[in-house]
């Protein structure tokens, strides 16, 4: 065991120390098991060449086991209360690079360029904060990210989300995103109770290999993406009408119709309906009306 680390004991008895409150708001459920923090670190593939971003360091549990394997670690935390507490228990480590706000905010694509060689793929590795999951996994699946694998803890509802098919209740503009670009797996299911505090919700270790080759073509990545969210807007609505009040106007409704029909969709199905090859068809036909 590398004498760096801390045990999780350790860690806790840090965080005591510095009087610090944990946040339910900010979905601060820490770690507090070695086995599982080496179990992600071990699904994550990391050796001594990789660049890693960690989102979310808490209390550095996680951010010590990635930065005692890898080349350099590079974390984003919103909580500046925590500034003291991974000063201390980063320490010993010389190849961290902390950053402070919210990776919702944040200039991932600058701090990404500043910290990392240009063209070196990047492993994401978090514990990630429930309320934020579906937003922070969008982010990351952008085109043109240079992450390479990405293997975070999620809750274990989400985690079915990645896997699933149209008409299922899981299937969503997650499930999309995530086929479009990535093999997805769960490497482990994970109990309540190795985290403090407790969450309400079990949960997964996911790892998702970002493909070279995408699962369908198109022409305007960005366009699909903006396409796929906003089908998915509001549920229970036709995809006319989510395209009407999320993407287009309605002066556009007959031409959107018109689209919708040329490629042989029925404008009054619902988002969750359609297969990631008819967004595809979708976005290619559409994009044109999108540009006008
Ligand atoms: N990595 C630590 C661990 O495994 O023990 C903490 C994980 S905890 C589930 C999630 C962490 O994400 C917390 O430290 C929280 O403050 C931070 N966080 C919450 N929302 C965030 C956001 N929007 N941007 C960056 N960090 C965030």
């Amino acid at each position: 065991m590398d004498k760096r680390i801390a045990s999780p004991k350790q860690t806790q008895e840090i965080i005591r120390a510095h009087r610090f409150t944990l946040k339910k708001s900010l979905g601060q459920n820490f770690l507090v098991d070695a086995n599982i923090l080496n179990n992600i670190v071990q699904a994550a593939a990391i050796d001594a060449e990789s660049f890693v971003l960690e989102i979310g360091p808490g209390a550095g549990a996680l951010t010590q086991i990635l930065a005692a394997h890898a080349k350099k670690v590079v974390a984003i935390e919103i909580d500046r209360r925590l500034e003291p507490i991974l000063s201390e228990t980063l320490q010993e480590f010389n190849n961290v690079s902390l950053h402070f706000g919210d990776v919702l905010k944040i200039d991932l694509d600058a701090i990404l360029r500043k910290e990392f060689p240009p063209d070196a793929p990047v492993i994401v590795v978090a514990n990630l904060p429930y309320y934020v999951t579906t937003p922070i996994l969008m982010k990351l699946l952008m085109p043109n990210m240079p992450f390479c694998r990405i293997v975070v803890m999620i809750q274990k509802e989400v985690a079915a989300r990645l896997e699933a098919h149209p008409g299922e209740k899981s299937y969503g503009s997650l499930s999309i995103a995530v086929q479009y670009l990535a093999d997805a797996s769960i490497v482990l299911t994970v109990p309540k109770t190795v985290f403090m505090p407790q969450p309400n919700v079990d949960s997964a270790v996911i790892r998702l290999d970002v493909r070279k080759d995408k699962k369908v073509a198109v022409a305007d990545e960005a366009f699909f993406f903006r396409l796929v969210r906003a089908s998915f807007a509001q549920r229970r609505k036709t995809l006319l009408n989510n395209l009407m009040n999320n993407l287009f106007s309605k002066n556009e409704k007959d031409a959107i119709q018109a689209v919708l029909e040329e490629q042989g969709v029925d404008p009054g199905r619902r988002g969750e309906t359609l297969t990631i090859e008819e967004y595809a068809r979708l976005s290619d036909a559409l994009q044109y009306l999108d540009k006008k």
